[in-house]
């Protein structure tokens, strides 16, 4: 790690540099001990750059955009935390009468590519509207809401292969599902990092599309994604399972359960906040018990939406 320090130190890379940085500091869940390294680059040359020097010197590597879905060790993480919320240009490209194409960084948050839509009256990214994180995590996850997901609307995505090669690729369906992308593990892209994506928008009614965005985010508001810090869903729902996981949860009563300073909030069962002083400990133990009963009652198996960060027991 200390030659990696000396690389960063000495070399010009364009990139804020920050070292035994908490992550705690860096995502929604306000948890997770402090990355040895954590670069924040300010184009595709210094992510290169960045990522190219920790493959040489054999470090550990991670990418996190906005932190919105992301647990993070209680121990940090020991490598290069490579965060892309410095790349967060945003920009309006005409295409076809009535149409445009936006195109973001891979940090831009969706919340600012939403407010560009909106003042242009640009219809497609609206179901978006308080969505946290950024355009390439929203890329990543395939981020859904209100029945649209970003698979709907990405005209293409930009990214430096597991080579540090830049490529594009315009996604396909089959490869895009339900939380599911080719640069996920086990993918055909896996290990490859999101440096910008486009995204088809079609003129519509300024007036209507701004009150539809009022009004999903008054629905999130109601739903208490922001009473706590949270990452949004813990698990993803499943189809088989005949109802959304937020009922199962509610079934099994773990609606407001806490261990630790880690609670199901008691206004959603499928949202687990931190209520004060979580560990990331905590949180794990609760997604088990969780997991647990729903096994146990209906033998369920409940897969996580939340990615873990850094090591854990
Ligand atoms: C209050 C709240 C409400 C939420 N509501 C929703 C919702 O309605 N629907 C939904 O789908 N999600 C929701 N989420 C979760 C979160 O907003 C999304 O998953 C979001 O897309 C994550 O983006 P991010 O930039 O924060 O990704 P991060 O949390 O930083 O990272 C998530 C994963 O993506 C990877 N990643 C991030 N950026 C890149 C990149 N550039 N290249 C390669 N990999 C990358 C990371 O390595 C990690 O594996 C919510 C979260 C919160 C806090």
């Amino acid at each position: 790690m200390d030659t990696l320090r000396k690389i960063f130190q000495k070399s010009n890379i364009d990139a804020q540099v920050l070292y035994d940085e908490p992550l705690a500091r860096r995502t929604s869940f306000r948890i997770g001990g402090p990355a040895d390294v954590f670069v924040l680059p300010r184009n595709t040359g210094a992510l290169a750059a960045v990522m190219r020097a920790a493959r040489d010197a054999g470090t550990p590597m991670a990418v996190l955009g906005g932190g919105a879905n992301v647990l993070a060790s209680d121990a940090g993480f020991r490598g290069v935390v490579v965060c892309t919320s410095l790349m967060d240009a945003v920009e309006l490209v005409p295409s076809d009468a009535g149409s445009a194409i936006l195109r973001a960084g891979a940090g831009a948050p969706v919340t600012a590519l939403v407010r560009a839509a909106l003042a242009r009256g640009l219809a497609g990214i609206e179901f978006a509207a308080g969505l946290p994180g950024s355009a390439g995590g929203a890329a990543y996850m395939n981020a859904r809401c209100y029945d649209r997901e970003m698979a709907d609307i990405l005209a293409s995505v930009d990214f430096l292969d597991a080579n540090l090669e830049p490529a594009t690729m315009a996604p396909e369906r089959g490869e895009w599902a339900y939380k599911r992308t080719p640069f996920m593990p086990g993918g055909r892209l896996e290990g490859s990092t999101i440096v910008g994506a486009s995204f088809r928008l079609e003129l519509g009614d300024a007036s209507a599309l701004a009150a539809r965005a009022a009004e999903l985010e008054a629905d999130r508001r109601a739903k208490g994604h922001f009473d706590y810090p949270c990452a949004g869903s813990m698990f993803k729902n499943d189809r088989r399972f005949g109802r959304p996981t937020g009922k199962i949860l509610d079934e099994l009563g773990f609606r407001g359960r806490k261990i630790g300073g880690a609670m199901v909030s008691p206004k959603h069962a499928n949202i687990f906040v931190n209520a004060g002083g979580a560990r990331a400990s905590d949180m794990l133990a609760l997604v088990r018990a969780a997991q647990a009963a729903a096994r146990e009652r209906f033998g369920f198996e409940l897969e996580p939406e939340v990615v873990l960060l850094g090591e854990f027991q």
